[in-house]
């Protein structure tokens, strides 16, 4: 399996570096993680929207739903001249409000997971951990043949993500703030407790993302690295991580 970082900025995009997005591929199948703000345009330097059919959504915040409404109007144009002829699913937590919006429009079905689904697409199963965030939200596990890839999505640093992670092939996880800052109240991981997870984990290989806008990010990574887990990185839009 490959996976592509289309996106990897906290709470609102770059020029040109949308926030959370990310393509996972294997033998042609693709699937996307998270639509935040800016995705859509970028993911179109990669692939054609009308080839993904699956969006798996860890959360409704914007910086990784805000481009969710552009995508279904995507569809739902690209059904009507002829472009696109299969159903944009789109998973996330239960929503009555996103099932109406999702489901009201012509090309698109909306799937809910909790923490207890296994969802099996195409070659990708999935598995979901919930987190410790501002809202409901949700990590994930995909494994592909005998690989594993682990997204943390938006959280607090809790225990039970080193044995969600345990062993990954690749841990994406969330490093949103500085060492040093309390991010109980917002539900993010510090550097420090993104390396912790990094390190006990024993992951093969670490992307830290939903990066921060201010600081120097070379010092996130140099206080994760810090834990023990020297494979560590910084997410960057169009990096290709092949498993
Ligand atoms: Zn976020
Ligand atoms: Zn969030």
């Amino acid at each position: 399996m490959q996976c592509r970082v289309i996106g990897m900025w906290g709470g609102f995009p770059k020029q040109n570096g949308p926030t959370s997005g990310y393509l996972i591929e294997h033998q042609g199948f693709t699937v996307m993680l998270d639509c935040g703000s800016g995705v859509l345009v970028k993911a179109q330097d990669y692939i054609d929207l009308n080839k993904i059919d699956h969006v798996v959504l860890s959360h409704y915040h914007y910086d990784h739903n805000a481009d969710i409404g552009a995508y279904l109007y995507s569809r739902l144009v690209n059904t009507q001249i002829g472009r696109a002829d299969t159903v944009l699913n789109i998973y996330g937590p239960e929503s009555e409000s996103f099932r109406k919006e999702v489901e009201g429009m012509l090309g698109s079905r909306f799937n809910s997971f909790d923490d207890t689904t296994s969802l099996t697409l195409g070659p990708f199963l999935f598995e979901f951990k919930k987190n410790a965030h501002t809202v409901e939200a949700y990590a994930m596990k995909i494994t592909c043949e005998d690989k594993v890839m682990v997204y943390t999505s938006d959280t607090l640093f809790t225990e039970d993500l080193i044995s969600f992670a345990q062993g990954a092939d690749l841990l994406i996880a969330e490093c949103s703030l500085y060492h040093g800052t309390d991010g109980s109240r917002m539900g993010h991981m510090t550097s420090r407790e993104a390396g912790i997870l990094a390190h006990h984990s024993q992951a093969k290989k670490v992307l830290l993302t939903h990066l921060p806008h201010y600081g120097n990010l070379q010092d996130l990574l140099e206080d994760a690295k810090q834990q023990g887990n020297r494979n560590v990185h910084l997410a960057e839009p169009g990096m290709l991580i092949e498993l």
